[in-house]
This record gives C-alpha cells, structure tokens and sequence, in this order.
C-alpha cells in the first residue's frame, strides 16, 4: 500500500574533488563528507558504485584560482581528471559535473567579473568551455549552476557543436537564495570574495518566478530540471513536476544534511529515522533523481 518507495537509482552522491595524493579531508560541518584527491575519488567512487549508487556529481576544488576561473575549463582541471579517474574506476556510474566558475575564480562569483559586476555574456562563453571540457573528460551530465541568463541554451549549443548531443543537461532551473548553503561554502571553499550571489539567485518567497526560470530553462533545451535546496521548497518541486514532463532533481543540500547530523549527534533525533523521512519526502513531493550526502547511508538501510 505504500504510495512512495525509495531505491537505489534515486540517488546521486556529491563529491569534492581536491588537488593531491592520499588527500581526505573531512569537512567539520558536513560529518562523513571529504575533500577527495583525484587518486581517492577514484577509490570513493569505486567503493560507492559497489555499494548501489547509481550516479554521481562532482565538485572541484582547484589548488590555485584566478580572475577568469581558467581552473574550470582546464583540460587538467581537477574535475576533468577526476572525471577521467572515475570513468577508470567505476565505469557503471553516471557521472555529472557541476559547471560553474565560482569554485575557481578569485573573487568568488560564478562568472566574469568587470568593474565590481558579474557580466553575463563573457561569462556564457566561459561556462560552455567548462561543459565541454567536461564532456570531454568524459561526463555524461553537465550542471550549469551559475543561473546566468541563457546558460542552458549556450551550454546545449557547444556541446552539440563539439559533437556532444549525447550529453545531458541538469538545469539548476530554481536554487534560492538560501542559508543551507553555509557548510558547502566550507567544504568548496566559494564563498564570494564580495558581495554576495543574491543578485542571480532567487528570493525564497517567490513561486510564479520559479516557474518563469524553469520555463527558460526548458525552452533552452534542459534535459532535468532541478530545485534547490529540498525540504524547505517542496511545494515547488510538486508544482514543477505537475507543469512540466522533464525528469525532476532536488538538491538535498549541506545546510539540511548537517542539520540532520548534529541534532543526531546530540541524540535529540534518531538519524536513521530522520534521513529517511527527509527522503522519502521529497521523492513524495516529485524528485526522480535526489542529489544527496546521504546517498551512501540510504541505500545501506534500503537493501538492510
Ligand atoms: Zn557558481
């Protein structure tokens, strides 16, 4: 009788890729979530695919950054050759990347940056290299999570012109300007140099702009639209699912997923319990596909 039933393939696990060898790294807020070099990534990955995860996205963490974000689109990019080890180690994942500059420009912003403003056109340019960069590298999902204006369509352009149609495109068509960011700020070391990202992200008391931004991204050729954070905007995720007929993503984020470890670590909520729940909710809500830290720990108790 049970309506919603969560399985391995909803899952996708996050994961930060750093410079190095040996390199774990746990970041304080996020417990059980590490800075991964290349060599470890290949081992997490391997060791994740074993376990049932179907899908993973990956983050980079350049060893140096600069104005233009050259990190990003690098043929040796760190996300580039963690893509190329994965494929190596774990050849049955589907392996996504997120495309954005902010992880490796030096002042922190998810594009190009003149005069104190982000500019939208030069900063399309770059985040193209950067997906198809990465599709060289071998990914089968890009992210664009920059929320730049037009970036799907110039992103889905580049890639067919550089003979990647069979490349899909993750929309982060909705991401809200959210304090459940914080600890994935720590772990990606991004938080902006100045100002802040409110400028290209959306205000959290917005419904009818969510769907305008999904609307966009659609038109533009997304092959996944995708809210973010989760729990806290599962309405839209219902509404989404409801207008349109493309696969659903939820973000469950760093912010909810610490929340979740530090109210267990002082014992005040079964954890378990909880992480299920959480899940269960946004599946319920719409997610085909749940970006989560937890991916590991879900698919531990399902196939217990
Ligand atoms: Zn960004």
């Amino acid at each position: 009788m049970r309506e919603t039933r969560l399985a391995a393939d909803d899952f996708i696990l996050p994961l930060f890729a750093c410079a190095g060898k040996n390199v774990r790294r746990e970041i304080a807020s996020m417990p059980g979530v590490y800075n991964l070099s290349v060599d470890e990534i290949a081992k997490e990955a391997a060791a994740a695919s074993e376990l049932g995860v179907k899908g993973i996205i990956l983050f980079g963490l350049p060893e140096a950054k600069d104005e233009a974000g050259t990190g990003a689109y690098h043929e040796q990019g760190i996300v580039q050759q963690a893509v190329r080890a994965v494929r190596e180690s774990a050849p049955e994942l589907v392996i996504m990347t997120d495309t954005c500059l902010c992880e490796y420009t030096s002042h922190g912003h998810c594009g190009v940056v003149r005069d104190g403003e982000v500019l939208n056109g030069p900063s399309l340019e770059l985040l193209a290299r950067t997906a198809v960069s990465q599709a060289e590298a071998g990914a089968d999902v890009v992210a664009p999570s920059a929320m730049m204006g037009g970036q799907v369509g110039a992103i889905r352009d580049a890639l067919d012109d550089a003979g990647f149609d069979q490349v899909a495109i993750l929309a982060y068509a909705v991401k809200y300007a959210s304090g459940f960011y914080g600890p994935f700020r720590e772990a990606a070391d991004s938080a902006p140099a100045f100002g802040d990202r409110r400028a290209y992200q959306m205000d959290v008391a917005n419904v009818r702009e969510a769907m305008y931004e999904a609307e966009l991204d659609y038109a533009e050729g997304a092959d996944i639209l995708m809210v973010k954070p989760a729990t806290c905007y599962l309405d839209i995720l219902k509404t989404l699912r409801e207008q349109f007929d493309l696969p659903m993503a939820a973000y469950h984020v760093s912010g909810e997923y610490a929340m979740i470890k530090a109210a267990a670590r002082n014992g005040w909520i079964d954890e378990q319990r909880v992480m299920m729940e959480t899940l269960t909710s946004i599946k319920r809500a719409g997610a085909d596909i749940i970006l989560t830290y937890y991916a590991r720990e879900a698919i531990r108790v399902l196939s217990s």
